[in-house]
């Protein structure tokens, strides 16, 4: 856990200095406002103005930390409001009232810093800092025989091991590397509580929790024991299960950030933005801003958000009203909506929630939790998103999911002129795995294909599950003979990896077939064409590749 950078730091500071510096101006606007008030006798256009201009400092001022500020323009918002309301004319009592919010504003707004209070910047957040090294695997004991295979093993899904000699070797590999995670033999802290404690202080000692795997050629109760009192956070017996191992590699060395949450900041007031921006951006987040409501819909489509986080009061158009419009594109329904205002009346609140919003904060607020709130709304959308989308065995796309991609990817293909794949692949006689080594066998199977078609190919390609064994790939900006070149190295790795099974150890291939944009310029031709090379590559013997036309 680290706080916020000094360099954030430093820019959140000059964004609050500016918002500082315009304050003397801001209030000189309420007074000129207050004094038409009070000779126009409470006139609706002047009173409204007044209004929002008094919802809008004390709403910035909660964001910058100047709470009197927010605390004496409100209860000067909440004097007007009601006047509005009664449609009264401001009596002396009223007019004294202003005059003592008027001086108490101007007080502060000519030394802003004195009044300014902490906005939680100081404090730790859950900001994970990015990391996009190649995640390594330590392995120690290099006259392990397992120690190889492993390595040969988890090379396939793109996994870098070195294998080391001794503690002290490992200890100094792993100050330099990050996404690490250590793979050891039992019997290295075997009766021997000296070395299971130095395993767990290697552990403990990082900062970042190290994630340590033992295997083990027995199994008991006792030496499970022995590995979690190491620290240990999984336990294989030799021969490994390969597939569960690269699973339980893969969620030990999840980076979190490797793909960023999109939040759309939408407020007209282009210095709360920025302030809010800088906060969820040094939180690992990426954002967009709209302070015009007419182009939020267009910056929607092209940034596809997981979050939106919105102001309440907008010109000629209000966060509610806004809310509703997107609310009636169909693309647009899961994207959760937050509101963040200063408008702590809670049936406003609750109107609010009931045309589309999905959460109300209310000004201010500790980054902490801003950036806490927002990222667990995000992630749950997510991971919706990704239950709806998704195949629940492989976590690809599903059928519907991947020809609806196909359908946009051609698309775009079309509108830049430029070319792309699109491949079947087939698994080789999957029946006869299925009968000899039953169907959870076959799903792991199912599962090692997917992780290495993920880890093979470019986050921008798309990879689907098309049916029971039959899988989908679109490659984007590729032509025939590189896709034709990419797939077949695939073929050759998914042919060597090792799969496991009561019954022994066995290897499985796959066929495959490819078409190509613009030489097929449709999706359903696409479809056939690559169908029909499929089922020639299955005709000339299977495990290969086969291009149509
Ligand atoms: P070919 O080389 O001609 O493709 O032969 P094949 O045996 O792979 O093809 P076939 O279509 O005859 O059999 C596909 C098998 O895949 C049958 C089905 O039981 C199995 N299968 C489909 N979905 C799943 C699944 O989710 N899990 C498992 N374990 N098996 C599945
Ligand atoms: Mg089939
Ligand atoms: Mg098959």
């Amino acid at each position: 856990m680290k706080g916020i950078s000094e360099k954030t730091s430093k820019k959140l500071n000059e964004l609050r200095q500016g918002y500082f510096s315009k304050l003397p101006r801001r209030f000189n606007e309420i007074k000129t406002l207050s004094s038409q008030a009070v000779a126009a006798q409470s006139d609706y256009e002047v009173m409204a103005g007044l209004k929002m201009a008094l919802h809008k400092i004390a709403g910035s001022a909660a964001t910058f930390g100047i709470n009197r500020l927010t605390e004496t323009a409100g209860k000067f918002e909440i004097l007007i409001e009601t006047i509005i309301g009664s449609s009264a004319n401001i009596d002396q009592a009223a007019t004294k009232l202003i005059h003592q919010y008027l001086l108490e504003m101007r007080e502060i707004c000519a030394d802003p810093e004195k009044y300014s209070e902490n906005t939680g910047l100081d404090e730790d957040g859950d900001n994970t800092g990015s990391g996009t090294e190649k995640k390594i695997v330590f392995v120690l004991g290099e006259k392990d025989s397992v120690a190889k295979d492993l390595s040969e093993q988890l090379g396939y899904f793109g996994y870098h091991v070195e294998i080391l000699k001794s503690f002290s070797a490992l200890k100094e590999h792993m100050e330099a590397a990050d996404n690490e995670l250590l793979i050891l033999n039992s019997s290295i802290i075997e009766n021997n509580p000296k070395t299971a404690d130095v395993v767990k202080n290697i552990k403990y000692d990082y900062k970042r929790q190290l994630g340590i795997i033992f295997f083990s050629y027995k199994d008991n109760f006792d030496i499970r024991l022995d590995c979690v009192k190491a620290g240990g956070d999984d336990f294989f017996t030799v021969p490994l299960d390969v597939s569960r191992l690269i699973d339980r590699v893969d969620s030990l060395t999840k980076d979190e950030n490797t793909n960023p949450f999109h939040i759309l900041i939408i407020d007209d007031d282009p210095e709360q933005v920025s302030y809010y921006a800088l906060l969820l951006q040094q939180a690992g987040m990426i954002t967009s801003v709209a302070s015009d409501p007419r182009k939020v819909l267009d910056i929607m489509a092209e940034s596809k958000p997981d979050l939106i986080l919105m102001d309440m009061y907008m010109p000629g158009c209000d966060g509610p009203e806004l809310a509703s419009i997107i609310r009636q594109q169909e693309a647009f329904l899961s994207i959760p909506i937050v509101y963040l205002s200063y408008e702590s009346n809670k049936e406003i609140q609750l109107e609010a929630m009931r045309t589309g919003g999905d959460d109300f904060l209310t000004k201010p607020i500790k980054a902490h939790h801003l950036i806490t709130s927002v990222m667990a709304k995000a992630e749950r959308t997510r991971s919706l998103r990704y239950f709806m989308e998704r195949d629940s065995l492989t976590g690809l796309l599903n059928h519907t999911n991947t020809k609806e991609s196909l359908a946009n990817e051609v698309l775009r293909a079309e509108r830049s002129e430029g070319n792309m794949c699109f491949a079947m692949i087939d698994i080789d006689h999957f029946k006869k795995v299925n009968d000899e080594h039953g169907h959870m066998t076959g799903d792991r199977v199912l599962k090692s294909l997917s992780r290495l078609l993920q880890d093979r190919l470019r986050r921008t390609d798309i990879i689907g599950r098309y049916g029971g064994e039959e899988f989908a790939v679109i490659l984007i900006n590729t032509d025939i003979t590189n896709a034709s070149r990419i797939m077949d190295k695939i073929r050759q790795n998914f042919s060597q990896i090792r799969q496991i099974s009561a019954e022994g150890d066995f290897y499985v291939t796959f066929s495959c077939g490819i078409a190509s944009f613009p030489s097929y310029r449709g999706a359903s031709e696409l479809n056939s064409a690559a169908d029909q090379a499929l089922y020639k590559a299955k005709d000339k013997g299977r495990n290969q590749i086969v291009t149509a036309g």
